[in-house]
């Protein structure tokens, strides 16, 4: 840590230079049973910083102290007054976004320059775009056959909710979560990735620092039991998770046994389409950026390419080309394109199914077959694979690597069929200058979300989600602020006149 310390800002050597501590009702504590949990550096596999490791007593202290907040100052602030707060946490990550896009490198292994477009932006605007809605939540009047009578709507915020968040984005996707959830003025348990609870921490503090009564926000650093300890708690009222389908499925029987709300943002393999007429250089780039960004662990990576006969060997030359240029180093060095994997489990991972796709007669068109093990961080340099058959795992399968599969197809029906033949349905896109056919493959390919000449576009006021094994729900704009909301029917007669 000293040496690496030597190369941080003086507030992110301060962040890692002690143990962390679990946040509950704008308190940072310890564990009950004093567990912690070592996080590591992705670009060394050096040991960071101890951060506390949530059990089933701190599950209920701030599910409790949730529970407090709404029924005490937070659930009865005025909707303006929780607008501004949401405002005032905007402010304050912007005023720390250096520090945030840093603290994030360090943990997560995402590139410094990443976080710095994407991520801590990203998060800011959410909390800024949500900042507008709380006082434009309003229910209706209903027009009843009833003579005399007033019938009203009330959206009233559904209570407590857990919200368990993966390591990939890890900033963004708190800011995903407890951006609509505190404006529909839930209170909220937050349980960051066990690899990635850092930058959560710190907007803990920023929490306070805005002015968030007691309790509205907790930061629960754990594991999987964490989580389903969360979900399986009386207590909670909704569930919002995102990650891998596998997990999703569990939550779903067990909020569903227990008739809780829930949202599910999940697994993807999503295809991804160039046709006869495309630019070809802009799909190239953008196909490239669509699968590598984030080492290509992202739920949207376009990780199936489907290429028109007529320009795929332009296209994978282009592809190929692009991978050797790749700059694959430490999140923290500035000319990094692509940082390391999360974990030494996530490069295991991936690396077991460069070894599957080989034994299953793929060929490697770019990239190679990392060590077996990591000697000095998680890094796996970009991979093509071609002469893939449907049916390989590495063809069906989220890796959540870098690793894209390319092949060519003929016509339009066949290369629906390919691109919908999967469990998932998160994203899907084409790239072509004939918008007749855009519009046509939007309609006919099943996905919650469709980019035509463009890959992973997203905005704060824009539905994000999937169909299929791909979740249920969306994030973002109004349709996530109706996941945070019930609608209370009020009836009042008047009385005979
Ligand atoms: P998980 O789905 O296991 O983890 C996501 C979050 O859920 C983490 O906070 C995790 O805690 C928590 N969790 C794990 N088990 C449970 C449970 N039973 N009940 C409640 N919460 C639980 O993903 P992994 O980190 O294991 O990654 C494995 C694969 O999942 C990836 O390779 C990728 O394919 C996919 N994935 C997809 C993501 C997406 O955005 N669609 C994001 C992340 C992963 P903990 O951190 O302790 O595991």
């Amino acid at each position: 840590m000293d040496q690496l310390t030597s190369t941080l800002s003086p507030a992110v050597s301060a962040f890692v230079s002690r143990p962390r501590h679990l946040f509950i009702g704008n308190r940072f504590v310890p564990a009950a049973d004093g567990a912690v949990r070592a996080t590591v550096d992705p670009s060394t596999g050096r040991h960071l910083v101890d951060v506390a490791h949530a059990g089933e007593v701190d599950v209920d202290r701030a599910v409790a102290a949730a529970r407090a907040a709404l029924d005490g100052e937070w659930g009865s602030l005025p909707a303006a007054a929780r607008g501004l707060l949401l405002a005032r946490l905007a402010d304050l990550v912007e005023a720390h976004a250096g520090e945030f896009a840093e603290l994030e490198a360090l943990n997560s292994g995402k590139p410094v320059t990443a976080n710095e477009y994407v991520d801590v932006p990203a998060a800011i605007e959410h909390f800024r775009y949500y900042s507008g809605w709380p006082s434009k939540l309003e229910g209706g009047t209903i027009p009843v056959i009833a003579p005399d009578t007033l019938c009203y709507t009330r959206l009233e915020p559904v209570g407590v909710c857990a919200q368990i968040i993966p390591w990939n984005f890890p900033l963004m996707m708190a800011a995903w979560k407890l951006a609509p959830a505190l404006a529909a003025g839930c209170a909220v348990v937050l349980k960051p990735a066990e690899q990635t609870p850092l930058t959560a921490l710190r907007l803990a503090e920023l929490v306070v620092e805005a002015g968030f009564p007691a309790g509205a926000v907790n930061v629960l650093p754990g594991d999987g039991r964490t989580g389903a300890a969360l979900v399986a708690h009386p207590g909670v009222a909704k569930v919002a998770f995102t990650g891998s389908t596998e997990v999703g499925r569990e939550i779903a029987v067990r909020a569903g046994a227990d008739l809780k709300r829930v949202t599910l943002e999940l697994g993807g393999k999503s295809p991804n389409i160039i046709l006869d007429d495309a630019d070809v250089p802009a799909a190239v780039a953008g196909s490239y950026e669509g699968i590598f960004f984030n080492s290509g662990q992202s739920c949207v990576a376009g990780s199936r390419l489907y290429v028109h006969r007529s320009c795929y060997d332009q296209v994978l030359d282009g592809l190929v080309a692009a991978t050797r240029e790749a700059a694959v180093g430490p999140a923290l060095e500035r000319g990094t394109q692509l940082g390391p994997l999360v974990s030494a489990a996530q490069y295991h991972r991936v690396r077991g199914y460069l070894v599957d796709g080989l034994a299953a007669g793929a060929t490697m068109a770019a990239g190679e077959v990392p060590p077996v093990e990591p000697s000095d961080g998680y890094y796996v340099r970009p991979v093509i694979f071609t002469d893939v058959t449907p049916d390989m795992r590495i063809s069906r399968e989220e890796i959540f690597g870098p690793v894209l599969v390319v092949t060519p197809f003929d016509d339009i029906d066949e290369v629906v069929t390919l691109a919908n033949d999967t469990p998932y349905g998160l994203a899907a896109g084409v790239w072509t200058r004939s918008l007749g056919r855009a519009h046509r493959l939007a309609e006919r390919i099943r996905a919650g979300m469709f980019y035509i000449n463009t890959w992973a576009a997203g905005d704060p006021a824009a539905p994000w989600g999937g169909v299929k094994a791909s979740g249920i729900g969306r994030e973002m704009g109004r349709a996530n602020l109706d996941a945070y909301l019930e609608v209370k029917t009020v009836w009042a007669g008047y009385g005979r006149p």
